[in-house]
C-alpha cells in the first residue's frame, strides 16, 4: 500500500488536532526529530469538532479532518481508550466519558469493575488499550494507523504513575500494572507507541 508522505522541507508545520497540552507535548516529542514544528489546533483558534464516530479511527478522522480543513495544512489526531472483552469492548470510545466531566478515573474504574462483577467476571478479565492515529490533508485524504496493547485487568487499582485506567491494566508478559511501570518503559510498549511507530515509518519520511 502506498502511503501519502509529509515533506518537512516544503512545510515544517504540522497541526496537532488537540486542545490538550499533554497530548501536544507527547506528539511534539515524536515529530520534532523528523523536522516538524507541532502547532496545536487550540493555538490556531480552531473549534473542537463533535466526536460522534462509532470507532476510534472514525473519531481520529473527524478531529484530523476538521483541523486540516480549518488550518489549510496537514493535521494529526489521535483517539484512544480501553476495550474490555467481557464488556463487548466497553468503555471503548467512551473511555474518557466514563470518567465524567470531573475526569474522575476512580469512578470510571469502579464502573468497569461493577459491570464485570455483574457478569461474574473481573479479576484477570482480558482487555486492550487501543490508539488510533489519523494524518489528514485539507483535500480530505487520510492515512490511518492503529496500535493495540493487550493485557488483563486487576483489582484493586495498583500504582501511582500514568493516568486514566493505567492502575488496573497489566500488559501481557508483565506482573505490574501500567501505573507501576516506569513511564519510559510504558511509552516503549504502549498502544500509542505502536501506532506512532507505524505512522513514523509510513509517512514522516
Ligand atoms: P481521548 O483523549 O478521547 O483519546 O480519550 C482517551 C481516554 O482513554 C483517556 O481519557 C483514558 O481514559 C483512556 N486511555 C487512553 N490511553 C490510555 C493509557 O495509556 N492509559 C490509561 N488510560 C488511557
Amino acid at each position: 500500500m502506498t502511503r501519502r508522505q509529509l515533506d518537512p522541507a516544503s512545510d515544517p508545520v504540522l497541526v496537532i488536532a488537540t486542545h490538550n497540552p499533554g497530548k501536544l507535548r507527547e506528539i511534539e516529542a515524536l515529530v520534532g526529530p523528523h523536522g516538524y514544528e507541532a502547532v496545536s489546533a487550540g493555538a490556531l483558534g480552531l473549534p473542537e469538532p463533535v466526536e460522534d464516530g462509532t470507532t476510534f479511527i472514525e473519531n481520529a478522522r473527524i478531529k484530523a479532518l476538521a483541523a486540516a480543513r480549518g488550518a489549510g495544512k496537514p493535521a494529526l489526531a489521535d483517539d484512544s481508550g480501553l476495550a474490555v472483552d467481557a464488556l463487548h469492548g466497553a468503555p471503548g470510545i467512551f473511555s474518557a466519558r466514563w470518567a465524567g466531566s470531573e475526569k474522575d478515573f476512580t469512578t470510571a474504574i469502579g464502573r468497569v469493575r461493577d459491570e464485570l462483577d455483574w457478569r461474574g467476571a473481573g479479576q484477570g478479565a482480558a482487555a486492550r488499550f487501543i490508539c488510533a492515529l489519523t494524518l489528514a490533508w485539507p483535500d480530505g485524504h487520510c492515512e490511518d494507523f492503529e496500535g493495540v496493547a493487550h493485557g488483563t485487568l486487576t483489582f484493586p487499582a495498583r500504582g501511582e504513575r500514568g493516568f486514566g485506567y493505567d492502575p488496573v491494566f497489566v500488559p501481557t508478559g508483565e506482573t505490574r500494572t501500567y501505573a507501576e511501570i516506569d513511564p519510559a518503559e510504558k511509552h516503549a510498549i504502549s498502544h500509542r507507541a505502536e501506532a506512532f511507530r507505524q505512522l513514523e515509518s509510513a509517512c514522516l519520511g
